[in-house]
This record gives structure tokens, sequence and C-alpha cells, in this order.
């Protein structure tokens, strides 16, 4: 495991204050999607 690997993150706008960050995209996709479901009570795609 190399610690040099691409964190990624996807953020809500300012006023949800939602963040999350991770090396692993497919993980940052569930909990965005999670995230998304119960927050804002809408579906988002995977794109
Ligand atoms: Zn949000």
């Amino acid at each position: 495991m190399t610690e040099k690997a691409k964190l990624k993150q996807l953020a809500c706008p300012p006023e949800c204050g939602f963040m999350v960050r991770s090396h692993d995209e497919k993980e940052i996709v569930e909990i965005a999607l999670q995230h998304a479901k119960k927050i804002h009570k809408m579906e988002i795609s995977k794109d």
C-alpha cells in the first residue's frame, strides 16, 4: 500500500456542509448516494 494514492473527495454545497474524502472512489460514491437519499431525499447517478 502506498501513501501516495490519490485522495478523492466529493462535497455538497456549503449550505449542506457534507463532505466525503477517501482513496476509494467506490466508497465515496456509496456514501454520497446514501447521503443524497437520506438528507436530500433524492437519487443521484453514479457518474
Ligand atoms: Zn448534502
